[in-house]
């Protein structure tokens, strides 16, 4: 049986009809997954649990006793938690972090009989948007391994794109499933926050992040969606909101939609074949009965600014816990417990977690909170407002995922602020906690992807998707894929 390509939807057919079955289908993947170790996309591989959680489910097949996500085998970014799995983030301080418990996105995916193939590498606690901040070493984007995958959900990406398993989590906190979605040619879903619940999630900064799926369609984001979103007691962040049936929701025929493009996500700095790309995919939508009309998103370029102070600050205190006591590394041979401390902090953490520790150190300090933090904060409300008027205007927005395609691996690692500005089209969506999705826009002369993304308002999912949907049939028929 060939599963390669196959979306989820595609392959559930296939087991449903018994064409082919879940152990066959993780067999497949452990091998893709041994075939490419050179992308480096996983940090841990659970094939005896994979196997035996498929084997069990052939047999509850056999009594067409199944969960709605029989036969998805999904990686995890390994910094959601999986009970009695490896959570490393990424990093050396938890390298040796076993979970005692999981996430309730994990609970929900279990329940639903989707099968854990492993965990996915990550820049280190979520810092990065290139894949290369992970103390297991850089991952490589399959479409060309001298290129970066994007960040930091790089190997979810990668393991989607190179079809080492269904589909993939991530978490985003100012684009990392978007980013490396973009950079990879597959579909990244940043849910509205409080849509899903974090618990389980290691925080980094825990007021813009949120879980998602990375998928190969965005049916498959759908499909995903529906079963990990909604309320949770363990969180108290997660919203009371009912969660739609999304997979009924795409297939019906979409409502005529009013489409916004954000001129300042139109800049100088966007590739022009970027541009080209999404405009082309816009005018196919306007031919089909969209409205569309140019808007303006006035504090875009306070966006990134602002991120990096909020997003700093959130992390200095969130990484305050990796004290060399209470979970993974300690630095052996300090004379006292402040030397212990100091040690392990330093030998533990990598070099941009470090800069990120100082600068939000500083930014919350006596003295200087009011100059950053707070203005930063206020900025943040202004992009929130920006955002509520733009969706007086029209249904969605779209826009570029990222200014350019996948850059070289070592390009922007010694330069952060190169490396931040990758980030400026995804930030604003987390400082307003609305959802956005990226979906692949056909590839530049280099053959390299270009994502294009939609954004909606809060809990407004289904607009996401449904566009979403448009966007992927119109790319499908043009060949721009
Ligand atoms: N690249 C951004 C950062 O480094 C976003 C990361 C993320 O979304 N986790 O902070």
């Amino acid at each position: 049986m060939n599963f390669e390509g196959l979306d989820y939807l595609a392959i559930r057919r296939l087991i449903f009809q018994r064409k082919a079955s879940c152990r066959q289908l993780t067999n497949h993947y452990l091998s893709q997954i041994d075939a490419a170790k050179k992308f480096n996309a996983f940090i841990s591989v659970l094939k005896k649990y994979a196997l035996t959680s498929a084997e069990l489910l052939d047999q509850r097949l056999q009594k067409s006793d199944a969960g709605p996500l029989a036969g998805l085998v999904i990686a995890v970014k390994d910094n959601i938690n999986f009970r009695d799995s490896l959570s490393t983030c990424g990093s050396k301080i938890l390298a040796n972090y076993v979970s005692p418990y999981n996430a309730t996105v994990i609970e929900k995916l279990l329940n639903a009989d989707a099968i854990v193939i492993g965990k996915t590498n990550m820049d280190e606690f979520g810092m990065g948007s290139s894949g290369e901040n992970s103390f297991f070493g850089p991952v490589k984007n399959p479409l060309d391994p001298n290129r970066a995958a994007g960040g930091s959900s790089a190997g979810s990406a990668v393991a989607v794109a190179a079809s080492l398993s269904t589909a993939a989590l991530g978490s985003d906190t100012g684009g990392s499933i978007r980013q490396p979605a973009a950079f990879c040619g597959v579909v990244g879903l940043k849910p509205t926050y409080g849509r899903v619940s974090r618990f389980g999630l290691v925080a980094f900064a825990s007021s813009l992040e949120e879980i998602g799926p990375i998928t190969k369609s965005v049916a498959d984001a759908a499909a995903i969606l529906e079963v990990i979103a909604g309320h949770d007691t363990k969180d108290a962040t997660s919203a009371r909101q009912p969660v739609k049936n999304y997979s009924d929701i795409i297939r019906a025929r979409s409502r005529k939609i009013r489409i916004g493009l954000p001129r300042e996500y139109f800049v100088a700095e966007v590739t022009p074949e970027i541009k080209t790309a999404i405009l082309e995919v816009v005018k196919k939508l306007e031919q089909q009965g969209a409205e569309v009309e140019w808007i303006s998103l006035p504090h875009t370029e306070f966006a990134i600014a602002a991120y990096y102070i909020i997003a700093a600050a959130e992390a200095s205190s969130n990484l305050a816990r990796y004290d060399g006591v209470r979970y993974g590394f300690r630095s052996d041979g300090s004379q006292d417990i402040e030397q212990m401390y100091l040690n392990s902090r330093s030998d533990g953490f990598g070099e941009e977690v470090k800069r990120r520790i100082l600068l939000g150190t500083f930014v919350l300090s006596s003295g200087y909170y009011e100059n950053y933090y707070r203005r930063a904060q206020k900025v943040r409300h202004l992009i929130h407002l920006d955002f509520k008027a733009a969706f007086q205007q029209c249904d969605c927005l779209i826009a570029p995922t990222v200014p350019t395609t996948a850059f070289f691996l070592g390009e922007k690692i010694r330069d952060p602020l190169q490396m931040y500005l990758s980030d400026v089209f995804t930030v604003p969506a987390n400082l307003a906690g609305i959802p956005a999705m990226s979906v692949p826009c056909g590839t530049d002369s280099n053959g390299l992807p270009i994502g294009l993304q939609i954004m909606a308002d809060h809990f407004n999912e289904e607009t996401l998707l449904q566009t979403g949907n448009a966007v992927e049939s119109i790319v499908k028929q043009c060949k721009l894929h």
